[in-house]
């Protein structure tokens, strides 16, 4: 099948940092990747390159098969949700005012939101499970609520590929378990591709078919989990020791800070990381 995104030989530069380059992948539909690496390797500035947002200095990002900068804006806002890391509202719009944001680039100009709009709005919020929330105002949810409404947001545009920045961040673990176990659902049964960035590679390799590393800007790694999460690979993309072992519960890689080399109980496994 044809991926949904491919990114040729995409580099980027703001001014006179280079933010990537290089850079050549694919997203498969209904592919779940996570994109991992250290702070300011990149991450938020590629994604704001699938979603069209950024145009790469050299290279090109193809969607379904056509360049994205062939694409109106209107029909990407279709087609392709973004999830970014800071959301700040300056209005108190409800829960479902939020939603149905997500809807605008269906409508035509000063068109109003109709029936359908609307459930398809409540549709996403019983999906996330927080249809509850509805009648709130968005600043008054916690954080794991609030996550769960931006990305019913993102489903009420019906979108092909939804693209998540830091989704988990300051999320308590159930709540951090509970996105990617969400995210995981809708790949599953909403038939759409989601790329997610992260820094929790524990829950990324349970949950991702497919991990990729970024490191100053460059591909790093990429791969099935069990590839990319090991040992020498994370401590040499985020220059951290770390013993990456097998979580007994799932099987899954489990990453563990070693710290300093003196704080090590079995000098063989610090060794060996
Ligand atoms: P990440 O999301 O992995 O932390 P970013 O994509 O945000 O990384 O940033 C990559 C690099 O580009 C960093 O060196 C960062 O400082 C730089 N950068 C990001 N946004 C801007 C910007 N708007 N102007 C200038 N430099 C930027
Ligand atoms: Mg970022």
């Amino acid at each position: 099948m044809e991926p949904i995104l491919t990114l040729d030989d995409v580099s980027y530069r703001y001014e006179d940092t280079l933010a990537l380059g290089g850079i050549r992948l694919e997203i498969g539909s209904r592919e779940l990747v996570g994109i991992l690496g250290p702070n300011g390797s990149g991450k938020s500035t590629l994604l704001k390159l699938m979603d069209g947002l950024l145009k790469p200095e050299s290279g090109t990002v193809f969607f379904s098969g056509r360049p994205i900068g062939a694409f109106k804006r209107s029909e990407l806002a279709r087609r392709i949700a973004f999830v970014a890391q800071e959301q700040p509202f300056q209005f108190s719009f409800t829960v479902l005012e939020v939603v149905l944001m997500g809807r605008s680039p269906h409508l035509k100009r000063l068109q109003f939101e109709s029936d359908r709009d609307i459930e398809i709005a409540m549709q996403a919020l019983r999906t996330v499970d927080v249809e509850r929330l509805a009648d709130r105002s968005i600043h008054e949810l916690s954080g794991g609520e609030k996550q769960r409404v931006l990305i019913a947001r993102a489903l009420a545009q019906e979108p092909e590929i939804i693209l998540l920045d830091e989704p988990t961040a300051f999320l308590d673990i159930k709540y951090k378990m509970e996105i990617f176990e969400l995210i995981a659902s809708l790949v599953r049964d909403k038939q759409v591709s989601v790329v997610a960035v992260t820094h929790d590679i524990d829950l990324a390799a349970l949950y991702c078919n497919r991990l990729i590393i970024l490191e100053n800007g460059r591909l790093f790694s990429a791969g099935a989990p069990a590839e990319v999460v090991t040992s020498e690979g994370i401590s040499a993309a985020y220059s951290c020791r770390v013993l990456v072992d097998r979580n007994p519960a799932t099987g899954a890689p489990r990453v563990s800070l070693v710290g300093r080399a003196e704080r090590c109980a079995e000098s063989q496994a610090c060794a060996e990381a």
